[in-house]
């Protein structure tokens, strides 16, 4: 599996540095094989993160994530759900490495600026949920 899924959320759509953190994934050697803009409805937000439902901070998840557009992507590379997965960093900046997204670009541990697959299997489903065959280009 050389693909993973990625959100560019709300933060960073809304800061106009979409451009700044699709740089550092291109810079990393991970390609941008398919992306589109979209805004999530209420369904789709609750049904990407329903593995999160009982969690305290759902509510406010759910509300972050369709509050403005967000980027969905299809990133491909040598491994690349790991790869992302330390391009992005740490869940909370705080914790962040630095030169990661989260380190330059994240607000908190809510307004993290992007989302990135954290298994192969994982990274299938959430392709499939955003993605028909037909808007992925194989090369
Ligand atoms: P993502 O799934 O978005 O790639 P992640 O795997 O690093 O991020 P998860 O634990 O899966 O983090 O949480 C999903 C998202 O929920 C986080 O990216 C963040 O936006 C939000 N979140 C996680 N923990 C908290 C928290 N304690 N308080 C508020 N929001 C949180
Ligand atoms: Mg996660």
């Amino acid at each position: 599996m050389r693909r993973t899924f990625s959100i560019i959320k709300p933060d960073a759509t809304k800061r106009n540095i979409t451009g700044s953190i699709n740089k550092i994934i291109e810079d990393n050697n991970l390609v941008i094989i398919a992306q589109k803009r979209i805004k999530l409805s209420q369904e789709k937000a609750e049904g990407f993160y329903a593995i999160h439902k009982e969690k305290p901070f759902f509510r406010d998840l759910i509300e972050y994530m369709t509050s403005g557009p967000v980027v969905v992507q299809v990133l491909e590379g040598d491994n690349a759900v790991e790869k992302y997965r330390n391009i992005m960093g740490a869940t909370n900046p705080e914790n962040a490495e630095n030169g990661t997204i989260r380190k330059l670009h994240a607000l908190n541990i809510q307004e993290n600026s992007v989302h990135g697959s954290d298994s192969n299997e994982n990274a299938k489903i959430e392709i499939n949920y955003f993605f028909n065959d037909d808007e992925i280009f194989n090369n």
